[in-house]
């Protein structure tokens, strides 16, 4: 027998509204500190819900959300699904073609945005591409001075009832979508249904996942526009626990003013996020005593950090997971009795990817098809499925035939699985580069410094960097060798793409590498260059962005 209602999102609103009305949630936005409750942001949900439906858009829409870490932003988590509607976060990080083909290819009919990406928005809304959206909403009181026509949010959601009727949806309905340049060609479309995020939040509930419960305070400092903050706005709703988001591009500083004045307990972001804030306390007073846990993940932990954290009695939680994954797989927590082993046993242990959730299965196959054994020695493709782990791309056969089996997701992460089960990754069969949390595409980079004329052979690695986990290094064979050539290879990726994914340099060579098939062996120049110190080239303090 079905059970009463589908899977969907509703009710762990409902429950804090009216469980936890008076619990807060607290944003740094453009304007300052704002906080209000539960019982208001129900409220505040309703009154969005009204408007979107007022102003005409359609009630199974796409709509798109081009924010950082904010109250407004976090209303759209429930108004735009609990409507019937499907949330399209966009990455603002991205290359502007990227965000034309993202917008273009979801068909988004409405937009919010924040008044500081307002600017790069209007730089990337070509007409063409953005045809279907008919409006903009600026995520404040008022709009700056823009060549879109667009309202502010307040007036957007002002005059609205605060009650709504809510439909009563079925659990395969989209909900959210994020688009992922995890893998080479143009980004692809990962819808979730109200399923996929309900079961996600469940699982992420338990202790076997993120464990949140109602004391904790909980400070998302993975992006919003990263696989829904890796759904922490959801789980933290579901416990009643008290959201507090960091708001537009954080620094070290307002991460600790945070953590000290809203007594954080839980927090979560990739790498070069924790290595900022320990390198900001070396120099500054920063009092962690609220804080339990660290969530670290999109990159692999170090295991610095790790120890680094549990110096100052702070746990650090190693997760992975993928946007095709809604996003988490699995966390290394230590089982029942390692807690006793020796230290460097355990660190071993916490630095590897670790447990999946319940949930999820896995299977690992070897280059020959075969399944590995779970000896730690022997590594393969990780092959993962799951309730909250999608099957299929939106709209993009050609990539479901190649990252999807019978209902499994092939992840294109190399990895080994000890006698315990914790996974380890150990190569990415992936031809992409992830600095400060965030992809670059190799195969474009390589695209450009091919179209010079004085270079017959490019190909572009990711090199190990301490602060970014990777940066992107070329390696070039020119058939006329000068010594401007290198400023002009790197002026020339820059004219088209973000600074942050310029390369740190560009090292000439006679031939590239080829594997007996003759493809590029990137391989062997990562590991011929994986000591950093060979690179002249370093990224700039501000090169990549910090996020997820
Ligand atoms: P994304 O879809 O952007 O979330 O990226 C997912 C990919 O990031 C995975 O397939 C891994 O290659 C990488 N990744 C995520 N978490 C970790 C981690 N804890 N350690 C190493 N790599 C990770």
């Amino acid at each position: 027998m079905p059970g009463g209602t589908d899977q969907t999102l509703r009710p762990f609103l409902w429950r804090a509204e009216r469980m936890h009305p008076d619990v807060e949630i607290v944003s740094r936005t453009h304007d300052g500190i704002e906080r209000y409750d539960y019982a208001e942001f129900g409220g505040r949900v309703a009154r969005l819900a009204n408007a979107l439906d007022e102003a005409g858009i359609s009630d199974d829409a796409r709509i798109g959300t081009f924010c950082w870490n904010h109250h407004r932003h976090f209303e759209t988590y429930f108004g735009v699904p609990d409507s019937g509607r499907q949330l399209h976060t966009i990455n603002p990080l991205l290359p502007d073609e990227h965000i034309q083909f993202i917008v273009e290819n979801a068909s988004d009919e409405l937009l919010f945005v924040d008044p500081s990406l307002l600017e790069k928005l209007a730089g990337a809304a070509d007409p063409d591409a953005f045809a279907s959206v008919g409006q903009f909403v600026v995520m404040g009181e008022q709009v700056p001075e823009t060549d879109l026509d667009a309202t502010d949010y307040e007036s957007f959601i002002a005059g609205r009832s605060d009650e709504y009727d809510w439909p009563t949806l079925s659990e395969d309905r989209p909900a959210g979508m994020c688009y992922t340049s995890g893998t080479t060609g143009k980004p692809k479309g990962v819808e979730y249904t109200q399923q996929m995020l309900w079961s996600h939040t469940m699982a992420t509930l338990t202790p076997q996942g993120l464990g949140l419960d109602d004391t904790d305070v909980v400070m998302p400092v993975v992006p919003m526009f990263h696989v829904n903050a890796w759904g922490m706005p959801f789980t933290a709703t579901a416990a009643g626990a008290k959201h507090v988001y960091p708001g537009p591009s954080p620094d070290p500083a307002d991460l600790a003013a945070l953590i000290e004045e809203e007594g954080v307990t839980i927090t979560a972001g990739v790498p070069t996020v924790w290595l900022g804030l320990l390198e900001y306390m070396n120099d500054n007073e920063v009092d962690l005593s609220s804080l339990e846990q660290v969530i670290i993940g999109g990159s692999a932990a170090p295991e610095s950090v790790v120890r680094r954290f549990d110096e100052l009695g702070v746990d650090v939680l190693h997760a992975w997971g993928m946007t095709e994954m809604s996003p988490i797989g699995s966390v290394a927590r230590l089982k029942d009795g390692m807690d006793e082993w020796d230290d460097s046993d355990r660190y071993a242990k916490r630095a590897k990817q670790g447990l999946m959730v319940p949930g999820l299965e896995f299977k690992v196959i070897d280059e020959g098809g075969d399944e590995i054994e779970w000896d730690g020695e022997e590594f393969g493709e990780l092959w993962v499925r799951g309730p909250w782990v999608t099957t299929e791309y939106f709209e993009r056969p050609e990539a479901n035939e190649e990252d999807f089996e019978d209902g499994w997701l092939k992840t294109g992460d190399v990895v080994s699985v000890d006698p315990d089960g914790y996974i380890e990754i150990v190569d990415r069969a992936k031809d992409v580069i992830k600095s400060g949390g965030e992809w670059i595409s190799s195969v474009e980079l390589e695209n450009a410094l091919m179209a010079h004329d004085d270079v017959s052979e490019a190909t572009v690695v990711g090199v190990p960097h301490e602060r970014w986990q990777e940066r992107p290094v070329a390696f070039v064979v020119a058939s006329e060798e000068r010594e401007s050539l290198k400023d002009e290879l790197l002026d020339l990726v820059g004219e088209d793409y973000p600074k942050w994914w310029v390369p740190d340099d560009v090292l000439f060579i006679d031939e590239v590498p080829k594997t007996a098939t003759g493809k590029f062996s990137k391989k062997d120049l990562r590991e011929e260059y994986s000591d950093e110190s060979l690179i002249a080239g370093k990224a700039p303090e501000e090169a990549a962005p910090e996020s997820d």
